[in-house]
Formats: structure tokens, C-alpha cells, sequence
């Protein structure tokens, strides 16, 4: 089906006198529930993202995909679709975090390969690579240095650079699970610009210590590692800054920081 039954509902639409109709271009995406047309582009888009994808996780470098490259595979059809979706009036979408922006162009990025966490029963598992800019990562190199000079651990970087571009294409698959409705997928996904990890000059990380305790599930245990300690009295040094501590309007997340030059 898909673009057979689209056109029929476009032109039916028309036919009733409406100016601006949803799924043909216009602005009229229901965010409570799709309709049936912009389902089916939906689903017609991630086909056809798919293979992109695939390729992009195996090389690794997913998390810096531009919107160029995002929207490559699509037609005509698919691409106006997806910028119609990607324009929403977020206002509809009840998001509380603040918006952080989206940069104009993909940041100069360090990638970081061969985090390998200890597990328990001497299991190893290595970390996918993820991405800083050039400055959180130098800042990072050194204020692990210090870390390890000071207590003989060290912490990792589970999750660092992910582009609006990714951050919108994950919105799009995972509105499936969420029997397509963009209001109730946008409690679970970032919506592109509101997540600090694809704003470089607000730089987001989410840490994890080398035996795999990134607090995601407890909180508690990830505040109670010494590494955690540590950085509590010392990452500020180093331009690190926790996002959401006790007593903000978020959920405390210990293991998520941003950066922000010191100089600033
Ligand atoms: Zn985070």
C-alpha cells in the first residue's frame, strides 16, 4: 500500500475543500495518533532507512550521522514528510527538558574505541565507540589522569555524541512501540534539540565505571562508587558539571554530566 493509499487520501481531502492535508506536505501531523497515511510513511521511511542504518552501527559511527546523510536514502515524498514530522510545533509534545538547540553543522569530533569494562566472573565487554568533541574529550583524557593518579580508577564514556540527526531517526523507529503516537514516544526519546548529548557546546556524558556500574537502573549504586565521590569534589576542575543532582525538577542522574569550558 503506502503511497497508493496516501495519494487516494490526499486527493479525497482535497476534494472536501481542505486547504492543508495531512501526509501530503501540509503541517497537520495528528501527534496524539497518526493517521493511517502518515503511518504508512513512517513505516516506508524506516524501511528504507534501514539498510543505511544497519551499515552505520557496523562501522561504528552512527552517533555522528548529519541530517545530509539522514535523509540521502529518502524520495521526494518521504523527505518532505520527514521534514514536516522533524518541524512539529514541539509545544504539542509536553517535553520538560529545556530545549538545548541543534549545532549547524556536525561538531569536530575525537572517537573513542576499545573501552573494555571488566564484568563480574572476569567477563569483559567492550563499549561501542562513542564520539566527544575535541575540547570535552581533552578535557576528559585529563580529568581521568587525575582521577586515576588519585583513587586507581577511572571512569568510561557509555554514551557521548549523539547527532539530532540519529536522535531523530530513533524518534521515528520507536514510534511503533508507542502504537504511533508522537506524544507518548516523546516521554521515552529525546526529541532532536532537547537532549544535551547532541549539543556540543553544552556536551553531555553519561559515565560508567570499569566494572560496568553506570547507575541507569540504580541510581544509588552508581552515586555511592568512589568514582563518583571523586568527581563530585573535583570534575568542575576539569569544566564537568552534573546535569540533574538532588533536588533539581529532573530525575537525579549521577552517572550524566555536561560540559561547558572552564573559561566560560
Ligand atoms: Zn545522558
Amino acid at each position: 500500500m503506502g503511497i497508493k493509499t496516501l495519494k487516494i487520501v490526499c486527493l479525497g481531502l482535497l476534494g472536501t475543500g481542505v486547504l492543508f492535508v495531512a501526509g501530503c506536505g501540509g503541517s497537520n501531523i495528528n501527534v496524539a495518533r497518526l493517521s493511517d497515511a502518515d503511518r504508512a510513511v513512517v513505516e516506508q521511511v524506516v524501511k528504507k532507512l534501514e539498510p543505511m542504518i544497519a551499515q552505520r552501527r557496523s562501522q561504528g559511527d552512527i552517533a555522528a550521522l548529519s541530517f545530509e546523510e539522514l535523509y540521502l536514502p529518502l524520495n521526494g515524498e518521504e523527505r518532505a514528510f520527514l521534514r514536516q514530522f522533524q518541524n512539529l510545533d514541539t509545544r504539542l509534545l509536553n517535553i520538560t527538558i529545556p530545549y538545548q538547540g541543534i549545532p549547524s553543522k556536525t561538531p569536530d569530533l575525537v572517537v573513542i574505541k576499545g573501552q573494555m569494562m571488566k564484568l563480574a566472573e572476569n567477563k569483559t565487554q567492550e563499549i561501542p565507540p562513542q564520539f566527544l568533541p575535541r575540547d570535552v574529550y581533552n578535557a576528559y583524557m585529563a580529568m581521568t589522569a587525575a582521577m586515576k593518579k588519585d583513587i586507581g580508577r577511572m571512569l568510561y564514556v557509555e554514551s557521548g555524541y549523539r547527532s539530532a540527526a540519529y536522535q531523530l531517526y530513533l524518534f521515528v523507529f520507536y514510534l511503533k512501540n508507542h502504537d504511533y503516537s508522537i506524544r507518548e514516544t516523546a516521554r521515552f526519546a529525546a526529541w532532536p534539540g532537547y537532549s544535551e548529548h547532541g549539543q556540543p557546546i553544552h556536551q553531555a556524558v553519561d559515565f560508567v565505571n570499569e566494572r560496568g556500574i553506570d547507575g541507569q537502573n540504580d541510581p544509588a549504586a552508581f552515586e555511592a562508587l568512589e568514582e563518583y565521590q571523586w568527581m563530585l569534589r573535583h570534575a568542575e576542575r576539569y569544566g564537568f558539571k552534573l546535569s540533574y543532582p538532588h533536588g533539581s525538577k529532573m530525575a537525579f542522574e549521577p552517572w550524566h554530566w555536561h560540559y561547558s569550558s572552564v573559561s566560560q
